[in-house]
């Protein structure tokens, strides 16, 4: 088969890994790609915005099949006019992905459901949504109903903060995405990330997994993109898991079929596990970056047919297959980030970083000059490793960064801290 993948990020390096020693491909290309993609598929520069080049794309290299990384053309509905065109396409329709693109139509799902999250309220204008925050109180979470790039949540420190941020919104300051508002309670408990493979129908669990999303060490500073993740995460276990599916994969996946819109591609639920149990914070609807550098370390089976299920409607008798190890990714980003930084410096020890057993890196943002590898983007390398647990895994992966040698870079020292204090304290 001829496959093309859309994306440009670590996540889709790590699905091209895993998709090109896949015994079905012939040919894999991914649009736009970077560097590290280009040493397992053929790049094209394509703009995965227009569709309609996309389509010409396909139609011109007889592609088989299509899968979509990222959100943007998903909730956009590239699935949509690539499955018009008849191209198999894995990922959800336009519909199906509002469970990412707007958390006011998420929230009002989960109501009508009795799907556990936290309690909200839905805002289209500022007086009320101020006055709902001053009944409420702090703490409180104040969210943009559509797509903001990991800018459309502020939990604020008290009144003036949750003013400032609901004018931002309202204002304009995240476009579109903060015309309507949605204002929750603010959940306690550990958070875990929860991927399942859904056709329509049927869920089948992935791994689980947990991320860092600050920039500093301690989980402090800024929110970024993620500086790290591993899986599994400690707090999934088989009972936290069944009920995961029960009470929230399962009524969603119903809820959307009877509606119309039924969900395909990669359910990905952002979980709090509080007192009472899982609680669903977000969905997104595609792979998680970079929780899927971790996962597609961890699956031992060959994940192509899983996904052409997905797209087919034939997951109810599938089988996915991992290895019992731990595995932990480390975000090395350009220094300024998640605020301004500078692009073209040369990273260089790359193949010895490589060397160390285990070790996979996966390029997120970078581009090729002059046979170099140089950084193109804010995070730019995700340093993974296997290990028997999560404290082996880390340490392989410092150990690689050790050897790379890129001065306008950083890294957080930390990745995994949770699990590897219970790993130690458990003997
Ligand atoms: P989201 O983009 O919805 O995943 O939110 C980003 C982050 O904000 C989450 O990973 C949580 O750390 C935090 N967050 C979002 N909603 C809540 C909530 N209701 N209670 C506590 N923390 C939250």
């Amino acid at each position: 088969m001829n496959i093309l993948l859309l994306g440009s990020g670590g996540r889709e390096h790590a699905l091209a890994w895993k998709l090109a020693s896949s015994t079905l491909t012939d040919r894999l290309f991914c649009a736009p790609g970077n560097a590290g993609i280009a040493q397992e598929a053929e790049c094209v520069a394509l703009d995965i915005t227009d569709h309609a080049a996309v389509i010409a794309f396909c139609k011109a290299n007889t592609i088989d099949f299509v899968v979509v990384g990222p959100e943007g053309p998903l909730v956009a509905g590239v699935v949509d006019d690539l499955e018009a065109a008849g191209l198999k396409t894995f990922g959800p329709t336009k519909s199906a992905a509002r469970l990412e693109g707007s958390k006011g139509f998420t929230k009002d799902l989960c109501r009508a459901n009795a799907i556990p999250t936290a309690a909200y309220e839905r805002f289209t204008s500022a007086e009320p949504a101020k006055a709902y925050v001053r009944r409420q109180g702090m703490p409180i979470v104040i969210k943009a109903d559509g797509l903001a790039a990991g800018k459309g949540v502020v939990i604020p420190e008290g009144m003036p903060e949750a003013e400032a941020a609901i004018d931002m919104m309202f204002g304009g300051g995240l476009g579109q995405a903060g015309a309507e508002v949605v204002i929750e309670e603010f959940l306690v408990g550990e958070e875990a990330s929860f991927f399942a493979l859904c056709d329509g129908e049927t869920a089948i669990p992935l791994a689980s997994a947990q991320d860092h999303k600050r920039v500093g060490e301690g989980d402090t500073g800024p929110n970024t993109g993620g500086m790290g993740a591993y899986s599994p995460a400690p707090v999934m276990t088989p009972e936290m898991t069944a009920r995961t599916m029960n009470e929230i994969v399962v009524p969603t996946l119903r809820a959307m079929k009877a509606m119309g819109a039924p969900f395909k591609g990669v359910l990905f639920a952002g979980l709090m596990i509080t007192k009472e149990g899982p609680k669903l914070i977000e969905y997104n609807v595609r792979f998680g970056d970079p929780e899927t550098q971790v996962l597609m370390l961890r699956l031992m089976s060959d994940f192509l047919p899983a996904l052409i299920a997905s797209r087919d409607g034939q997951l109810k008798s599938f089988d996915l297959r991992w290895y019992p190890d731990a595995a932990l990714t480390v975000v090395m980003a350009a220094k300024g980030y998640p605020g301004d930084y500078e692009r073209g410096s040369a990273i260089e020890g790359l193949e010895e970083a490589a060397q160390v057993q285990g070790v996979e890196i996966f390029h997120a943002g970078t581009k090729a000059v002059g046979g170099r590898i140089t950084a193109n983007g804010g995070r730019v390398l995700n340093v993974s490793a296997q290990g028997k647990s999560v404290s082996e895994a880390q340490t392989r992966a410092y150990q690689a960064i050790d050897r790379i040698r890129w001065p306008k870079g950083f890294c957080r020292r930390d990745i995994g801290w949770q699990a590897v204090k219970r790993e130690t304290s458990a003997g």
